[in-house]
């Protein structure tokens, strides 16, 4: 089996757990009876685990009977071998599983993103934000949102043809995601020409700085825009907010804030990014 992978051993429930959460394997083969924590524990707490979700677990024992086996697979195993082992089983349904999970996984990431620019999709985008939204609030800390909208992109359209305009699209979601600062930040294609960035730990002062290096970064892409109103390149508008949720404040009223900034950014001028804060609602331009 060793040509599968490499393979680690934990000697009890405790010891396993720990290192499966340190190395997150592709497969975990679980005994039911073990030092301590029995195996079907060990199962459960695993199954349980967000971290461990894409490592299945296959029970191999020593126990045979139905009860143990329902018992195992009711505590989320995908697949029970009883002993005395046929090596070449074991291996063929470890090779199978491997396979099932390499699968899974690539479907989990496909199901999470763009197919336009790559970038992660709305729906992974709002997952993450409500998940922030929460840890800032648990933290007592600032959340920072930005929303990006091409300017004068329908006539972009209009004058290069839509499949420019997909290479345009591409061309800014590369741009926007080589410009995260933080393994945590989140750049997502919000729909159409639209993107959003989620600034964890981000507060108000550091809005203004984040939102003219991204405009900046996409004017420096130069790509032409000949028939822009406001420039012969295509340009973006951003609109940022900020809140500590543990203030008070929601989700959509934070993104609401980064929405109402970005109507001002583009009402003055566009290729610009405009902040609008919770408290007073007056905001600033840059
Ligand atoms: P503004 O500066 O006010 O944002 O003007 P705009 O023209 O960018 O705004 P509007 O919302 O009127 O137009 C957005 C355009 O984006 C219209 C639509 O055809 C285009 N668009 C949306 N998704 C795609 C896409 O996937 N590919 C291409 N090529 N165009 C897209
Ligand atoms: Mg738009
Ligand atoms: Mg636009």
């Amino acid at each position: 089996m060793r040509d599968q992978g490499r393979i680690l051993f934990a000697l009890d429930g405790k010891s396993g757990l720990e290192l499966a959460r340190r190395v997150r394997p592709q497969l975990i083969l679980l005994d039911v009876e073990m030092r301590g924590m029995d195996g079907f524990a060990v199962c459960r707490r695993i199954t349980a685990d967000p971290d461990l979700q894409n490592s299945p677990v296959i029970f191999v024992t020593a126990q045979s009977g139905a009860d143990s086996e329902i018992a195992g697979l009711a505590a989320g195993a995908v697949d029970f071998i009883s002993k005395p082992l046929n090596a070449s089983v074991v291996q063929a349904r470890v090779r199978t599983h491997l396979r099932l999970q390499a699968a899974l996984n690539r479907l989990q990431s496909q199901a999470n993103r763009d197919g336009l620019t790559g970038l992660y999709n709305r729906r992974y985008f709002d997952h993450r934000y409500a998940e922030e939204f929460a840890r800032h609030r648990r933290h007592g800390e600032a959340l920072g949102v930005a929303l990006i909208d091409v300017d004068h992109f329908k006539l972009y359209n209009d004058h290069y043809g839509h499949q420019l305009g997909d290479g345009c699209l591409q061309d800014v979601a590369r741009t926007l995601e080589t410009g995260t600062r933080r393994p945590d930040e989140v750049v997502a294609r919000y729909g159409g020409e639209e993107f959003v960035v989620l600034l964890p730990h981000t507060g108000a002062d550091e809005l203004d700085q984040y939102g003219e290096w991204i405009c900046q970064r996409v004017a420096e892409l130069e790509i032409p825009h000949a028939a822009s109103p406001s420039g012969p390149n295509v340009s973006i508008s951003i609109g940022l907010s900020s809140m500590r949720p543990r203030d008070g404040g929601t989700l959509e009223q934070l993104l609401g804030l980064a929405d109402q900034a970005l109507y001002r950014a583009k009402a003055g001028g566009r290729g610009r990014h405009a902040v609008v804060l919770p408290e007073k609602a007056d905001g600033r331009e840059g």
